[in-house]
């Protein structure tokens, strides 16, 4: 498939075996480095010194380095720095991400040897390779990179140490400091890479949101209803949402002063949420356009918790279910549509009764799809504001739903604040 193509391109640049080349791609690619990350480093493994055109790479600024340039000389101060291990090869491998900046713009940099460096050190990396990460360039400081320590800094405009609020956060984020106070808190044993482990996770919140958090090597100091600063943390996605992931190499401190989490949502439109690839408390107001199947009366398999359908688990086969409800409603507001998934609480709620009650409307029809068109003839047609977590993966739009209010405010009220917002 595609890796093959890749190893077939690369061998024929490099003057390689292919078999070997393709061997070592499948290795870096099942320890997750991306693909452009492990064509790189086969480059240099392979010692690839034409990449670039040939000759000495060109000094350039920041700002104008493009994804075309295969090798630069760049200075610039070092904004942050944060250690990831990474599975390399078969190896753990610490490298060092961040961002570096000039007067002309900021870019960010992965260094795969341990080159001292710490946010406000003023660099010139001299052969740094350049590849390109979701359209953008990015520095590849390697073996082949020779590194300075400049005595002069630069003026920049921006700040270093990579401090930064929630709501600013975005998936792929690294070496990152937030202030927050941990709103919820729980240690899980998974199956890590290398067998059970334990792991802290939960949600943590500043002023200006809230976003989940993993704890890779639990701390103490990470603790329900604790107030912290961390430090060198990088944003992963985690189930369509971006994580704040605090590893070995992060540091926690405790803080004095307290941190009012904002109580807010973010309020936005439902195409603009969805653009956003996913986000973790988002308000969406719009119309029940349907209410889709598998929604009212379900039964979930008592191992996996997952919806059965006529008693057969997808994992489990056949399984005695367990009786719960739950809505997947189809919410527009003209730019854009979810499906809003309302658990069993905020199920009863629009059904306007119990679990018993479903149950026994069931039992009377003989049909249990009496209690999903039960739900449909109240909620479709109506508005509502919803508040929840948006993921947005190859399963679709879905938000999981914390609160389901129907928008009973006066039309034109909300007419009037509207062309406000518009005038303004
Ligand atoms: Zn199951």
């Amino acid at each position: 498939m595609e890796l093959d193509k890749h190893a077939e391109d690369l061998a024929s640049d490099l003057g390689v075996d292919k078999e070997e080349v393709t061997a070592d791609l499948q290795n870096l690619v099942e320890y997750s480095v991306p693909i452009d990350e492990a064509k790189q480093s086969l480059r240099r493994k392979y010692g690839d010194g034409s990449s670039g055109g040939g000759g000495a790479p060109s000094s350039k600024d920041l700002g104008d380095v493009t994804p075309e340039d295969g090798n630069v000389t760049v200075t610039g101060v070092v904004l942050t720095a944060g250690k990831r291990s990474i599975r390399y090869q078969g190896d753990d491998h610490v490298i060092v991400e961040g961002r570096l900046a000039d007067e002309t713009g900021a870019i960010d940099y992965t260094a795969w040897e341990d080159f001292g460096l710490s946010p406000g050190d003023t660099i010139t990396a001299g052969n740094a390779g350049v590849r390109e990460w979701d359209g953008e360039p990015e520095l590849n400081l390697g073996e082949s990179t020779s590194l300075s320590f400049e005595e002069e800094s630069l003026d920049i405009p921006y700040e270093s140490g990579g401090e930064s609020q929630l709501a600013d956060l975005h998936t792929g984020d690294r070496a990152v400091t937030v202030d927050v106070t941990v709103t919820d808190c729980e240690r899980r044993t998974i199956d890590g890479r290398d067998g059970e482990t334990e792991i802290l996770s939960g949600v943590v919140g500043d002023e200006s949101g809230r976003l989940p958090f993993t704890n890779w090597d639990p701390v103490p100091e990470i603790e329900d209803g604790g107030t912290v600063r961390i430090e060198n943390a990088y944003v992963q996605e985690f189930r369509g949402v971006p994580e704040v992931n605090v590893s070995e190499f992060s540091s926690v401190t405790p803080l004095e002063a307290e941190i009012d989490v904002g109580a807010d949502a973010t309020t936005m439109n439902v195409g603009d949420a969805v653009r956003t690839g996913g986000i973790y408390d988002v308000e969406l107001s719009g119309n029940v356009i349907a209410v889709r199947d598998g929604s009212g009366l379900i039964q979930r398999c008592p191992e996996c918790y997952r919806v059965v359908q006529k008693g057969q688990c997808r994992t489990h086969g056949d399984v005695d279910g367990i009786d719960d409800m739950r809505v997947k409603a189809i919410l527009d507001d003209g730019t854009g549509a979810v499906t809003v998934v309302l658990d069993d609480d905020l199920t009863e709620q629009v059904y306007d009764g119990t679990l018993e009650d479903a149950l026994e409307q069931a039992r009377e029809a003989m049909d249990q799809e009496v209690v999903a068109d039960t739900i449909r003839d109240r909620i479709v047609g109506l508005e509502y504001r919803v508040r929840g977590h948006l993921s947005v993966d190859e399963y679709g739009s879905n938000l999981d739903a914390e609160s389901f209010e129907e928008r009973s405010d006066d039309p034109t009220a909300r007419a009037r604040a509207f062309l406000e917002e518009v005038d303004a």
